[in-house]
């Protein structure tokens, strides 16, 4: 599992809002460092298995995913 793969200037595509985690599907255990993410809005959890075509950033301001 590869996190924290934000590129520094990754912008929302829709608003430009710069406010956006990575989409982890399924973690297989909440380690320190993946809370510690989470607590810091880089990273959203979602326990359920990935969909197809599965949107790998969510943008806090405007709720878009790609
Ligand atoms: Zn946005």
């Amino acid at each position: 599992m590869t996190i924290m793969s934000i590129p520094e200037n990754l912008r929302c595509p829709k608003c430009g809002s710069a406010d956006i985690a990575e989409i982890i599907y399924q973690p297989a255990e909440m380690t320190e460092e993946l809370l510690r993410l989470v607590q810091a809005k880089k990273v959203l959890i979602r326990n359920e298995p990935p969909p197809a075509n599965a949107p790998r950033y969510y943008c806090y301001y405007c709720g878009y995913e790609w």
